[in-house]
């Protein structure tokens, strides 16, 4: 079996862990319906709207 020819630094392991720590959500698409921003396939928060219809009971609505 394989063994590593020298022990990972202290400086690689982090730079390797720092890729887990810097992922923002990313609100580049917005609600068809109301316009505000929303998740790729995922149904509006806001309107509760996803692909035209309604699929959410929101709330705020009356
Ligand atoms: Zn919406």
């Amino acid at each position: 079996m394989a063994v590593p020819k020298r022990k990972t630094s202290k400086s690689k392991t982090a730079s390797r862990k720092a890729q887990n720590m810097k992922k923002p959500i990313s609100r580049a698409s917005s609600c068809s319906q109301c316009g505000s921003p929303a998740l790729p396939h995922h149904a509006c928060p806001s309107c509760g709207y996803y692909n035209g219809r309604q699929v959410l009971t929101v709330a705020t609505e009356e």
